[in-house]
């Protein structure tokens, strides 16, 4: 299969410093049009995370790889970016279809990996796939700008022109839309690209990869390197690279985007999130509940999207017992078995992390509504589950609100005024996404217009745009100034050149030298 042909080939690891017995399938590194085994002595674990059973190793890839890689891109760079913008988006016309094709097997590989449920991996590739269908309409969205006759004679026009070579790294939570938020959208504008994915889940982008090259990317215009810290410091101060496009926590982001800038690269980060659901009272109860339970527990709530946060209005208080009904009807089991709603979390220090969110909300004094600390979930003891946990009478003070907790966690918190809630979500220093669920357009409107958030659901609990729009989380969920995708994606991984001309019928020579400046 596609999997065992890039990803499982067991090939038993010998290196020169260290040795390892075991013949778990080994991550390859993709360098200049190949998969190879990295010569590296450093390895990491992957788990499944519904057992914990080892499944794979990740090398971290030496600095001789990481050179080839880098060097691998910058050679390729020099005929792609002369590639035909009509046989770039052929490729992708292709890609497209072979990640349709495809799309089981990789959310098979992403449940393995990465735990969530198997309806919900596909959706996690189905929302990349519709960026790589995007990506195909680079032949309008690269049209530069042109002004004729300025002055007699006298055009000027610009070219959206690639940059060189970028980067990209990836966080665990969405092992293949994310990493297709960036290297096709930089590879179709003409740039090649070098993608780290996630140590934890790096099998999706690696099937990616194989489809980009089935589907005619020439060598050497993607290359995959693995690793962690190292990696990315190499990312960041490699003269070469040119642009930087990350995805993952805070505390990665803002050293990225500080260390990436620093050495005059172009950084775009999207960072974490405590995204707030407004509920109004005059919402549509059903519907809201529903819509509310789905976002705060679904994919375990390892979304940066997730709902993770309900701000009450007034007398939807009252609704509380029956959130908590339905948030216990979920049922919590491996992403691959059938009827589950939630999977596990990443790792047992991601769950032992929110176990302790839970427990200090207890001791700050909110009220344990639903407890999913001691979720039993049979034939899967050692899995790292946690089931859906509602924390009510939450203060801003306490510390389950100003973390992102990442887990099936849902804070409640209450408020007597919509303007209360607004005032709520901007004292918050995320501004990722938030919600509103009302029958009232007044009111919605105002709340769009008060909250100082980048994206906002209107009885939509997960707003992520769509490609034709971009991903625009603001404040302390993004740094830099240009977002992932859509015409904004364009922008991030282009240059303008500008070209001022004029083309004078030869009775218009000038006589003499002009020595004023131009008006
Ligand atoms: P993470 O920051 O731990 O890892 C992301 C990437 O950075 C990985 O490739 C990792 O190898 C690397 N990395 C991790 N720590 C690093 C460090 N100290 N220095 C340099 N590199 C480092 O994030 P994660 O746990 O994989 O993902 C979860 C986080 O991602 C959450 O905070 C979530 O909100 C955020 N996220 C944000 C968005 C968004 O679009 N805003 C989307 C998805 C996830």
């Amino acid at each position: 299969s596609l999997v065992r042909s890039v990803l499982r080939s067991k090939i038993p690891l010998q290196t020169g410093r260290v040795y390892y017995s075991s013949t778990v399938p080994t991550t390859k590194l993709f360098i200049e049009g190949k998969f190879i085994e990295s010569k590296s002595s450093e390895w990491t674990d992957i788990h499944n995370p519904a057992t914990n059973e080892v499944i794979g190793r990740v090398p971290k890839a030496t600095q001789e790889e990481m050179l080839a890689a880098v060097k691998s891109c910058r050679k390729a760079f020099q005929s792609w970016s002369e590639t035909s913008i009509l046989s770039r988006q052929q490729v992708f016309l292709r890609y497209q279809q072979l990640i349709k094709d495809n799309l089981k097997e990789i959310a098979k590989l992403i449940t393995l990996e990465q735990g969530k449920t198997l309806a919900d991996a596909e959706g996690d590739v189905f929302r990349g796939l519709q960026v790589v269908e995007h990506a195909c309409s680079i032949t309008s969205l690269m049209l530069g700008e042109t002004l004729p006759s300025l002055t007699k004679d006298m055009d000027t026009y610009t070219y959206r022109l690639p940059l060189g070579v970028c980067a990209g790294v990836a966080p665990f939570n969405f092992p293949a839309m994310i990493p297709l938020w960036m290297f096709p959208m930089g590879m179709v504008c003409g740039n090649t690209y070098l993608m780290k994915p996630s140590e934890r889940v790096p099998g999706a982008t690696m099937l990616l990869a194989k489809l980009l090259q089935d589907a005619g990317a020439p060598d050497g215009t993607l290359n995959i390197i693995h690793g962690q810290h190292d990696a990315v410091n190499f990312i960041c101060d490699h003269p070469d690279i040119k642009a930087i496009s990350f995805v993952g926590s805070n505390q990665a982001g803002q050293y990225i985007y500080e260390r990436g800038s620093r050495n005059g690269k172009r950084v775009q980060s999207n960072m974490g999130a405590k995204n707030h659901g407004v509920v109004m009272p005059d919402a549509n109860k059903e519907n809201t509940l529903n819509q509310l339970v789905g976002a705060a527990f679904g994919a375990a709530g390892q979304r940066c999207m997730a709902l993770s946060t309900a701000v009450l209005v007034g007398e939807s208080k009252k609704w509380l017992p029956e959130l908590m009904e339905k948030a216990k009807k979920l049922r919590v089991n491996a992403g691959d078995q059938p009827g589950a709603d939630l999977g596990p979390l990443i790792s047992p220090q991601a769950k032992k992390r929110v176990n302790e969110l839970i427990q200090s909300g207890i001791e700050e004094g909110a009220t344990l509504l639903l407890d999913g600390r001691n979720v039993n979930v049979k034939g899967y003891e050692n899995g790292n589950f946690v089931g859906p946990t509602i924390l009510a009478k939450v203060k801003p003070h306490m510390k389950c609100y100003t973390e992102e907790i990442f887990g099936p966690v849902l804070v409640v918190l209450e408020a007597n005024t919509l303007d209360e809630a607004i005032d709520i979500i901007n004292y918050n220093p995320y501004g990722n996404g938030t919600a509103i669920f009302t029958t009232n357009g007044a009111t919605a409107r105002k709340f769009t217009h008060g909250v100082d958030v980048g994206q906002i659901g209107i009885n939509v609990p997960i707003p992520v745009p769509l490609p034709m729009f971009s991903f625009t989380g603001s404040r302390a969920s993004f740094r830099g100034d240009t977002n992932f995708y859509g015409k904004q994606g364009v922008h991030f991984y282009t240059q303008i050149k500008t070209i001022t001309s004029q083309w004078k019928a030869e009775d218009a020579t000038l006589t003499s030298p002009a020595v004023v400046m131009p008006t």
